[in-house]
C-alpha cells in the first residue's frame, strides 16, 4: 500500500507541474521512458511531432534518453512543412532523396545518426513527403544563395571553360541572376574575403563552421567587409558580371578544408 501511496503522490505533483506549467490551451500528457525507446517512436506513438516534444522538454540528448525520464506529450497536429525548431530542423523527403543524401545536403557527418534519432528500421525505405527530424541548432545546411527563381546555367565539375575554351574544374555552380540580384550568405560566417579577385572578379568568401566555406563570385556589388560576421540569410552583394564572365550570374563555392566541393550535394535545388 505505501508503494501505491508513493506513486499516487509522485503522480499528483507531477500533474501539478504539469499543470503548472503548461501554457493556455495545451493539453498533454506524461510519458515515462522506457528501455530501447526512442523519441521518434514515441511521437509516433502519440500522434505528436519530436519538435513539439524537444520543444517541451529539457532533453540533454536526443540520441540517447534516459530509461525512466519523463517527457511532457503535447497533443497537437502534425508538423506542416520543414520548419526550423530551436533544436533541429524538420525535412519533408522528396523524390529520389535517400538518408545519405539527406544527411549530406544538412552536413550531417553520419547518416545512421538521422537513421538513430527518427527510428527508421529499413533506411531504404523513406517515403517521398515523410518529415525526418534533422538534429542541430537551427542554422545547419547551407540555404540558397539566391531567392529568386533558380535556373542553374552551369553545374560542378570539369567542362571546358567558356572563355578559355580549357577542360579545367567548374569549382562551383552557377545561377543565372539578373545584375542586381540579392546575394545571401548560405551559412552564418566570418567574412575573410570581399574584394576583386581574377576571374571571380567582385567576390566574398565566407568562413563557416566545421571548416566549410563559401565563395560567391562575379558580384556588382559588395556590401561586406573582411572581418565581418554575417548571418545565414544575410544579404552580402549584388549580382553582376565582373571578372571573367560571359553574362550576369552568381557563381557559388561550397570549400571543405579549402577543397570545392559539389554545392548539389549541400543545396536543395529541387
Ligand atoms: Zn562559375
Amino acid at each position: 500500500m505505501k508503494r501505491i501511496n508513493t506513486h499516487l503522490v509522485i503522480t499528483i505533483l507531477l500533474m501539478l507541474f504539469v499543470s503548472a506549467s503548461w501554457t493556455s490551451s495545451c493539453i498533454g500528457m506524461l510519458h515515462k521512458v522506457k528501455k530501447g525507446e526512442t523519441l521518434s517512436g514515441i511521437a509516433k506513438k502519440y500522434d505528436v511531432p519530436m519538435k513539439r516534444i524537444i520543444q517541451n522538454n529539457s532533453i540533454a540528448s536526443i540520441d540517447h534518453l534516459q530509461i525512466g525520464e519523463k517527457l511532457l506529450i503535447p497533443l497537437s497536429t502534425k508538423p506542416t512543412n520543414a520548419s526550423e525548431g530551436p533544436n533541429g530542423t524538420w525535412y519533408e523527403v522528396k523524390d529520389r532523396d535517400t538518408l545519405y543524401s539527406i544527411a549530406r545536403k544538412h552536413n550531417i557527418e553520419d547518416w545512421k545518426k538521422l537513421q538513430q534519432i527518427n527510428g527508421i528500421s529499413n533506411p531504404k525505405r523513406i517515403k517521398p513527403g515523410q518529415t525526418i527530424f534533422i538534429p542541430g541548432d537551427g542554422d545547419i545546411g547551407f540555404a540558397l544563395p539566391i531567392r529568386t527563381k533558380l535556373y542553374v546555367t552551369s553545374r560542378y565539375g570539369y567542362r571546358n571553360h567558356p572563355i578559355t575554351g580549357r577542360y579545367r574544374l567548374h569549382e562551383g555552380i552557377d545561377f543565372r541572376a539578373a545584375t542586381g540580384t540579392q546575394v545571401h550568405a548560405s551559412k552564418t560566417g566570418t567574412v575573410t574575403f570581399a574584394a576583386k579577385k581574377g576571374g571571380y572578379g567582385k567576390a566574398v568568401s565566407i568562413q563557416h563552421e566545421d571548416d566549410f566555406s563559401t565563395v560567391y563570385g562575379h558580384l556588382s556589388r559588395i556590401y561586406v567587409s573582411k572581418g565581418d560576421f554575417v548571418k545565414q540569410g544575410q544579404v552580402i552583394g549584388l549580382t553582376g558580371s565582373s571578372g571573367h564572365s560571359t553574362g550576369p550570374h552568381l557563381h557559388f563555392e561550397i570549400r571543405y578544408k579549402g577543397k570545392s566541393e559539389n554545392p548539389a550535394r549541400h543545396l536543395d535545388l529541387r
